[in-house]
């Protein structure tokens, strides 16, 4: 047994054998051949070292060629790694003796090595652990025949186990067959635990290696709550998760009761809850767990292919499709957010490689460089605004005045546009900002008389005000959404908005997290969108808490000098109102 700890990003416990997609995406699945085959298995195998053999002494000779010698050395270690006969004694006899294909011998066998490589914490021995990455890849790569795995075909109920997937990859996810996820990579507000949230798979992130450490078929545990992996849990602890599991299930079907009561304080302070969604579908489920509206609809995934292909009747048509999904309640559309840790199709959009990405050329600033592109979208969101006036449009990543009034001037002449040809469009949309720069937070004041509205992005807020990458695991635990800048930060905003007669809300994940919505609550936030499966948990606090007690808790938690004591003290309030999920 073998206990791991990572960053929770999707609660819930579940207890299933994985299922490894390395970062090549190879399933390497614990299969095993019958007595007869065995020898022809061993026989694949030594095919597949032949083939590795002949590719990597033609890779030495390009190299050579292309390079010099400098480079060389490198094929030459993996050529005598490969051709290690005490190696190829393992595999054959994993074949032999367990009777496992050739390609999960290879897997245990390369795994094992890297595991007591690592165990030496070497920086020469942590550099070997990658070329034995390589070479298992490479002769993974021959054994399975460059097969992709699909992950929407599983035939069994698994723990997925991978180094990090696509947010594209995760909208594929079968939700009845993938019940948890445990990634190498990742932070609390990457795009994968945002996407893993709201489909309400228990999810541990950050895990840094596991998918190299643990073999498909393995048991692994997913403590989604707490952050804990467990790769092959003893006898007692396999009996305590699968109790866990069934008790946080119980727990979650009893909070479906709180799906159509009022998001109401005791003492009658209405706080409405919207929920965020990253595709289409999402929008039922959403309004299943209560939600009055959505309060983030992302866009991004209707520009995984080349955005500049993506018509106007395409963008209509979804948005025409989200308006009927939320049944006359408030849907707000974001405008493209392309770019980091979104990149999608913007491969296509000839993106130039940035070395600072998140600073870069994204989202409203790629759209501002390409106006034409943008108005594509406008115009299919005006032409939608039509059907119904609870549609509303924001703006990501606004960081100057300038840059919000440049949005806005597209904005009409994209309605000029449909006026020149008489198309019918809401001539009151109403326009919001989403606060998620520091710099548009200091300046909440200036940008609200030009807005109706604004939404904090507490996701990059955080990034940006703290300098963490929000995705990266190494410095996940400096991601802290009560670090005094941000509440700072947050209340200035609120502020900003109540003295301008500015509706504001909040749609990080933050607002989806109960141990800050008494905090969020107390600071005067009266909207919030989250996940849509966090909602029901949400409303429960906030049907258990007085606004002047929720006021009170969190002038305090504004006073603390760093974040831990604020979190401390937060979690503390929350538990005594929810203790089950803590
Ligand atoms: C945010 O940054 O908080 C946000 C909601 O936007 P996204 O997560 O899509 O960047
Ligand atoms: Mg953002």
């Amino acid at each position: 047994m073998e206990i791991r700890r990572g960053i929770p990003v999707s609660p819930g416990i579940v207890v299933r054998q994985a299922f490894v997609l390395d970062s090549e995406d190879y399933r390497i699945p614990r299969r095993f051949v019958a007595d007869r085959e065995i020898e022809g298995e061993i026989e694949r195998f030594r095919q597949a070292v032949k083939a590795a053999e002949a590719e990597l002494i033609g890779l030495k000779k390009e190299v050579l060629h292309k390079t010099g010698t400098e480079v060389v050395p490198i094929f030459e270690a993996h050529l005598r790694m490969l051709l290690d006969g005490h190696m190829h004694e393992e595999v054959t006899g994993q074949i032999r003796d367990n009777g496992f294909t050739a390609e999960f011998a290879v897997s245990r066998v390369f795994r094992k090595y890297s595991k007591s490589m690592k165990a030496v914490r070497d920086a020469f021995f942590s550099e070997r652990v990658v070329d034995l990455f390589d070479i298992q890849k490479r002769l993974q790569r021959t054994l399975l025949g460059k097969q992709r795995e699909d992950l929407s075909h599983l035939t069994e109920e698994v723990v997925l186990v991978a180094h990090n997937l696509t947010p594209s990859q995760m909208a594929t996810l079968d939700r009845k067959k993938v019940l948890g996820i445990a990634l190498d990579a990742g932070g609390r507000t990457s795009h994968t635990a945002i996407v893993a949230r709201a489909l309400g798979i228990p999810t541990v992130v950050g895990l840094e290696t596991i998918s190299i450490d643990v073999s498909g078929g393995q048991i692994v545990a997913i403590d989604g709550n707490r952050g804990i992996v467990v790769v092959e849990p003893d006898e007692s602890a396999l009996d305590g998760y699968r109790n866990a599991e069934s008790k946080y299930r119980d727990f979650s079907r009893s909070l479906i009761k709180y799906r159509r009561l009022s998001a109401k304080t005791t003492d009658g302070v209405r706080i409405r809850l919207l929920a965020n969604v990253e595709f289409p579908w999402e929008i039922k489920n959403a309004v299943e767990n209560g939600a009055s509206g959505i309060g983030l609809y992302r866009t991004e995934f209707l520009y995984a292919e080349d955005p500049r292909k993506l018509d106007e009747e395409t963008h209509y048509e979804t948005y025409k499709k989200a308006l009927e999904a939320v049944a006359g309640e408030e849907l707000v559309i974001r405008t493209m957010d392309i770019g980091a840790d979104k990149l999608l199709g913007a491969d296509s959009l000839d993106h130039v490689p940035e070395s600072n990405p998140f600073l870069g050329c994204r989202s409203i600033r790629l759209c501002l460089e390409d106006p034409d592109m943008f108005k594509v979208q406008l115009r299919a969101i005006l032409r939608a605004s039509a059907l119904g006036d609870n549609l509303r449009l924001m703006f990501p990543m606004i960081s100057s005045l300038e840059e919000l009034r440049q949005a806005k001037l597209v904005l009409a002449d994209a309605r000029e546009e449909l006026d020149k040809k008489g198309i019918p469009y809401n001539r009151n949309l109403k326009v919001g900002v989403m606060i998620e720069t520091p710099s548009a937070a200091l300046i909440a004041d200036l940008l609200a008389p030009e807005v109706d509205f604004f939404s904090i992005g507490t996701n990059d807020l955080i990034q940006y005000a703290l300098a963490v990458d929000r995705g990266n695991e190494r410095v996940a635990s400096l991601y802290k959404a009560t670090h005094p800048a941000v509440l700072r930060l947050i209340n200035t905003v609120v502020r900003a908005g109540q003295k301008a007669g500015v509706d504001v809300a909040m749609c990080g994940e933050m607002s989806g997290d109960i141990a800050f919505t008494i905090l969020l609550v107390g600071l005067g936030l009266k909207n919030l969108s989250t996940a849509p499966t966090a909602i029901p948990e949400i409303k429960q606090v906030i049907r258990s808490i007085d606004t002047k007690d929720a006021k009170r808790i969190a002038r305090r938690a504004m006073k603390f000098q760093t974040s831990e004591e604020a979190a401390e003290y937060l979690m503390e309030k929350t538990r005594k109102i929810l203790p089950e999920v803590f």
